[in-house]
Parts: C-alpha cells; sequence; structure tokens
C-alpha cells in the first residue's frame, strides 16, 4: 500500500499549533507522511481560527483554491479542523471542497476519518463530527482527549528544545466579543499528574523550555480529594523536574490573578518573569460592555503589584480597537493605559464582529474602519516610542538567551559580521535578541552583551 501523504495547513492560535502538531503525530503513528506542499498531498488538513473575520476570510480564499484544485485531482481528501470547523458545523460541507469537519474536541478521530475517507468511501464522503465537551464533568470525553494528548504530544512540539503543554481547555468568561467559549466549550484543567508526566517526557527528550498553554492560564483549577490544584501549584512541580530550566505560562486574565502566581515566578528561578496579560482597553465602560469584568485601575494596580513582587518582570498586552461605541475619549484613556503600563510590547487587533456573540447580537459596529485603521497604528506607535526609550536601559548589559535559530529576516545592523550567522533568541523575559554566532547554537543558551536595541528587538554579541 502507498504511503499517503497529508498537508497541515494552520491558522491562529498557539492552542492551534499545538492541536496540528498533536495531529501531525497521530498521523504518522496511523502510517501517514506529512507534507509542506498541498499539491504533493492526498488529503489537506486546515486547522481554522474564528477570533476575528480576517482568519475566516482566509480559510475560506484557502478553501477556494482547494476547490480548483480538486477539478484536476478529484481524490483529494479536504479536512477542516479547529474553532470555524466548531463554529459553522455541518454547513461547511456545503463548500464544494470539505470533506470532513471535525470540532476541536474529536481531533482524536482524524486519523480514522482520513483513513476511511481515502481508503473506503473515496472523495465522496461528507463527514461533520463537532460535538462539545459540554459540562467540566464529561469526564469520559476529558479522559480521551487528555489520553490523545499525552500519547501524541511528542513530535513536531519539539522545535528548538521548547514545547507547548496544554493545561487547560476552553473559557468561561464569555468577554461579548469573544467566540472562544462557543467553539473551545466551557473550562476543563487537565489533572496535574498527566501534564507532569508529559513535562518529564518532554524533559527527557531534551526539552529546556515548556509553556503551559491555557485560554485563561490563571484559572486554572483541579480538585482532586480535598486539595485545589492551582497554576502556581503546577509552577512548583514542573520546577522540580530535571532537564527543564524555563517555564513560561500564556494567556492570563486579569479580572481574578492570584498572588500566588507572582509569588511563585518570584520564588522559583525556572519561572520566566514574563507575563501576557491583555488589557482590552484603558476605558471602563468599553470594558464594562467587554465583559471584562475589571476597571482599567484594577488592572494598573495589578500591574504595580506584579512589578512590587516580580521587578524584572516584563508585560505583554493586547488591546482591541474600534468596540462598538469607543469614542476618542475611550481611545485616549487606552492610550493613557498603553503610557502607565510601560509595556514590553502590545498586540493590537481591529474589532470585526463575531457572528454568535452578544457584542455582534446586541451592539452595532458603530465605528468606520478607517477611524480603526487610525486607531491602530495610532497605538502601536505610542508603545514603539515607550519601548524605543524604555529598552535602552539594556545598553551594556548581559543576558540569558535561549536560541531558536537563524534570523528570519537578517537585521541590516549586524548581519554583514563575517564568519556567522545571524541568530535569534529570546531572553526569560521573552525579548527577541538578534546576534551573530554559530548555527550549533540553535536549541541552547547563550549569553550575549547587548549594544543595540530599538522598540522591539535587542542586538548584541556573545560573550
Ligand atoms: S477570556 Fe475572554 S477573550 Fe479570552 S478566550 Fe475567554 S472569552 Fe475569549
Amino acid at each position: 500500500m502507498t504511503t499517503r501523504k497529508v498537508y497541515i495547513k494552520c491558522f491562529g492560535c498557539q492552542m492551534n499549533k499545538l492541536d496540528s502538531s498533536l495531529v501531525a503525530a497521530a498521523l504518522r503513528a496511523a502510517g501517514f507522511e506529512m507534507t509542506d506542499k498541498a499539491t504533493d498531498a492526498d488529503a489537506v488538513v486546515i486547522n481554522t481560527c474564528s477570533v476575528r473575520e480576517h482568519a475566516e476570510a482566509r480559510v475560506f480564499s484557502h478553501l477556494g483554491h482547494l476547490k480548483h484544485m480538486k477539478k484536476s485531482r478529484p481524490g483529494l481528501v479536504v479536512a477542516v479542523m479547529g474553532c470555524m470547523a466548531q463554529r459553522l458545523g455541518e454547513s461547511l460541507l456545503a463548500h464544494e471542497a470539505v470533506n470532513i469537519v471535525v470540532g476541536p474536541h474529536q481531533i482524536p478521530q482524524m486519523p480514522d476519518m482520513l483513513t476511511a475517507a481515502l481508503e473506503t468511501n473515496g472523495p465522496a464522503v461528507r463527514i461533520a463530527v463537532t460535538q462539545h465537551i459540554r459540562t467540566p464533568d464529561d469526564a469520559a470525553a476529558a479522559e480521551h482527549l487528555d489520553a490523545f494528548e499525552t500519547a501524541y504530544d511528542s513530535d513536531e512540539n519539539h522545535i528548538k528544545s521548547q514545547a507547548f503543554v496544554r493545561i487547560m481547555r476552553g473559557c468561561n468568561n464569555f468577554c461579548s466579543y469573544c467566540v472562544v467559549p462557543y467553539v473551545r466549550g466551557p473550562e476543563v484543567s487537565r489533572p496535574p499528574r498527566a501534564i507532569m508526566e508529559q513535562i518529564r517526557k518532554l524533559a527527557d527528550q531534551g526539552i529546556q523550555q515548556v509553556t503551559l498553554l491555557g485560554q485563561t492560564v490563571n484559572s486554572y483549577a483541579y480538585s482532586a480529594g480535598e486539595r485545589t490544584y492551582k497554576l502556581a501549584d503546577l509552577l512548583e512541580m514542573a520546577s522540580e523536574i530535571e532537564g527543564i530550566h524555563w517555564l513560561r505560562f500564556v494567556t492570563s486574565h486579569p479580572g481574578a490573578f492570584d498572588n500566588s502566581i507572582l509569588n511563585a515566578m518570584a520564588r522559583l528561578p525556572k519561572v520566566c518573569p514574563y507575563l501576557h496579560i491583555p488589557a482590552q482597553s484603558g476605558s471602563d465602560s468599553i470594558l464594562a460592555a467587554m465583559n471584562r469584568r475589571y476597571t482599567a485601575q484594577h488592572y494598573l494596580d495589578l500591574l504595580a503589584k506584579a512589578r512590587a513582587i516580580v521587578p524584572d518582570i516584563a508585560i505583554a498586552g493586547d488591546f482591541i480597537v474600534g468596540f462598538p461605541g469607543e469614542t476618542d475619549e475611550d481611545f485616549e484613556a487606552t492610550a493613557a493605559l498603553v503610557r502607565a503600563a510601560c509595556y514590553k510590547n502590545i498586540f493590537v487587533f481591529k474589532y470585526s464582529p463575531r457572528p454568535g456573540t452578544r457584542a455582534e447580537q446586541k451592539l452595532a459596529d458603530s465605528v468606520p474602519s478607517e477611524i480603526k485603521q487610525q486607531r491602530n497604528h495610532a497605538l502601536l506607535a505610542l508603545q514603539n516610542e515607550i519601548a524605543a526609550d524604555y529598552n535602552s536601559r539594556f545598553l551594556g548589559r548581559e543576558l540569558e538567551v535561549l536560541v531558536e535559530g537563524l534570523s528570519k529576516k537578517p537585521h541590516l545592523n549586524n548581519a554583514q559580521e563575517a564568519g556567522h550567522p545571524q541568530l535569534v533568541g529570546r531572553t526569560a523575559t521573552d525579548y527577541i535578541v538578534v546576534f551573530n554566532g554559530p548555527e550549533s547554537l540553535t536549541g541552547r543558551f547563550a549569553r550575549i552583551r547587548i549594544d543595540q536595541t530599538s522598540a522591539l528587538t535587542l542586538f548584541g554579541r556573545p560573550v
């Protein structure tokens, strides 16, 4: 029997990247071969994102290409997985290119479904499986996903000696603009035992940095008998695993952020002093309309507390501009928060209504797109100005970085240095550091003396 080739195209967040790598590992174990070209593949799997309209538009454009490709290769099987598969369900099967639709909780079935589509039924097959785990108590379903995760967590998840480990699924927050609670279901925390087993296995395979993943990672809570394990407990337990040097966690919600996490960060040397904690807006009325359940002052107080407990902490934030009803004053409040927060970096997104969310149903998308665009630019420009100035404090300092590999976009400042290629690494605080050095440093720690800084990147030389 010839080996069937699969091409996986992944859109969206780190959760999706993790799901794609799990599916790739499961497919390999089932005898498939991975290819990085759709034109070589017998089956194409698209892992989709629903968080923004633009992300869904890109998936449809991709499906358009595949429909075209199928005219000359009618045997090609196309599967859609991820959040958009969950959101649109069976209706996606109406698209001529699509054979299989798989929700995030049914990804363990992917190898069987591709096998059936390719070998039994051919391309005429139409399958959709998009059930939710409806309640956190749906233990059998959760265990099934957990077993899948533990069995297959070992493949492409290992790039550059770093790995991602999911500690929880879903979200209970229902921010008014967000589709995640509808497509990923309610919060379900994985058992600490399974998480530690996975991290131990990764450490044995040479992984040095583990990032714990969750939509609201600070809400992690797993009860076993009398005890409830929280994120700080996981950090403590994972810190004891030999071979692991750095531990990170993303993404945090500012609403109920426990001091114990900051204390663990201050106390445990392996826990990186880095917090990705979206604010989304600096205006209290917009935060209320977003159902974020905190005020701008609460958020700033949390950052002040984080800096008091972990003095070197670096903080990254996310913002949505052009939320329904956002006035110039609201936007100015967001800019004021950015000035006060002193972020390492921010991610800015223009609001787009997501079908089925409360914002889409109850609030008119009232901010014109050119204003959204202007606010997006203005906020990034402000942040760049602040960071460019703030980052100069690194000049002359020696920083430890985990080297990720060759720099994808060589920076002209020191691209010409003879003898060695330009490499890129990250500090514990998640700063990107560019330097020239032997490629063999990839996946290892190096000490770099910083001799130049910019808003987003530090430059230096190995010590
Ligand atoms: S916390 Fe809010 S924005 Fe984040 S995943 Fe949950 S609902 Fe979405």
